[in-house]
């Protein structure tokens, strides 16, 4: 909780939850990113939160941006960043879309398939194209496996083909799965990296770029290493698989960059046992998975929740949100200890909410309004 966060729920008058991000915080973060893996290029996944005001302060500060759709595209634009910082990252992409992007000034695809190339060739002819490498998304919470990629083997093939169709082979990229504790996780996919840097050489293709992705955590309820740790250990595995040849490499944090940067106020609606002898309360927030909260699927995330009561005895609680659907539950699997003090009417603040959670936000599900965003 920052002391201007802190300041502006003093403040706020209005009803409902809402989403608070501070840009202090963002700023800080992408300096923590430049420190942290200097010879990396930051380009910002504009999916985990595209507020306007988030994206001009990354752009002015000379930041890259990870899009995914022309809509992202058109909002970096417009946040001031010219075309040439733009990656379309999405390996999933209509011809029609590629053809707007490119007539924005878009040159720099992801791909992960023959066909993908073809739609490029046609409708973005002489773009960079980036091949992206399936990972598994061990070590991670929030894995982004098996829907993305090609096996490493197939890349230098889909490489040849986008040279052969007066495309530019660039260079590889990889997630290894958002929210990822493993500091050694870069380290597999390097080496598939190398190999497929190594096929494509041994047919005339020279590759210049590793897209290192995303991954770097947030801090939920569990312990996550330092930045620092995860840029040693990247630069560690490049040597080991690069030698001296280092190729360019870029990152594309979205959580690393804004998850910390924001904090959502909550109230508590109601407090219930199902039996009087029941240990476990349940309790329901107005705010739940279809407002905001989407990464609890699963129990995936466990973000810290803080109330007024911290220093009083605690009690498992089963918490879940207003509405009428039965998965709108955020943690009942592993019970949530929240203080036996806690009662109808209080606000809660769920920290690290600055990612993946406005936009996941329903337009309106049981009537509820979507997450209400304020950037300060
Ligand atoms: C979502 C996404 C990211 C951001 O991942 P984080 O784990 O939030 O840092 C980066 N690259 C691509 C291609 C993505 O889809």
């Amino acid at each position: 909780m920052t002391a201007r966060i802190r300041e502006f729920l003093k403040r706020r008058t209005q009803n409902g939850p809402c989403l608070v991000v501070d840009l202090d915080v963002v700023r800080e973060n992408y300096l923590g990113f430049a420190k942290a893996l200097p010879d990396s290029k930051v380009f910002y996944a504009v999916k985990a939160n595209p507020a306007p005001e988030i994206l001009r302060l990354l752009a002015g500060l000379g930041c890259c941006f990870d899009v995914a759709s022309v809509s992202e595209t058109q909002a970096v634009l417009a946040a001031g960043a010219p075309p040439e910082r733009i990656s379309y990252g999405n390996t999933i992409k209509k011809e029609s879309e590629i053809a707007t992007a490119f007539a924005l000034g878009v040159t720099l695809y992801a791909v992960d398939c023959e066909a993908e190339v073809e739609k490029l060739a046609r409708a973005a002819p002489g773009s960079r194209v980036i091949c992206r490498i399936r990972c598994d998304g061990s070590g991670s919470e929030w894995p982004l496996s098996r829907k993305f990629g090609c096996e490493p083997d197939y890349a230098a093939d889909i490489l040849e083909l986008a040279h052969k169709s007066g495309l530019v082979p660039h260079g590889v990229s990889f997630h290894v799965g958002s929210q990822q504790h493993n500091i050694e996780a870069w380290d597999r996919a390097l080496a598939s990296t190398a190999s497929v840097f190594r096929g494509c050489a041994e047919r005339g293709i020279t590759l210049s770029i590793v897209n290192l992705g995303g991954g770097f955590p947030a801090k939920y309820v569990r312990k996550t290493p330092k930045l620092e740790s995860y840029g040693k250990a990247i630069f560690r595995a490049l040597r080991k698989h690069f030698g001296n040849a280092l190729p360019e490499t870029i990152v594309e944090p979205g959580r690393g960059l804004v998850g910390n940067a924001g904090i959502i106020e909550a109230e508590v609606v109601l407090i219930t046992r199902r039996s009087p002898a029941d240990e476990v309360r349940w309790v329901y927030l107005d705010i739940g998975k279809f407002h905001g909260l989407a990464e609890t699927i699963d129990e995936s995330i466990r973000y810290p929740i803080r109330t007024t009561h911290d220093r009083d005895q605690t009690a498992p609680c089963v918490i879940a949100g207003p509405t009428c659907d039965s998965v709108d539950v955020l943690y009942e699997k592993t019970p949530y200890p929240l203080p036996v003090s806690l009662a109808i009417g209080d606000k809660v603040l769920i920290e690290a909410a600055g990612a993946y959670t406005a936009t996941y936000s329903s337009v309106g599900f049981n009537g509820y309004p979507p997450l209400q965003q304020y950037v300060i």
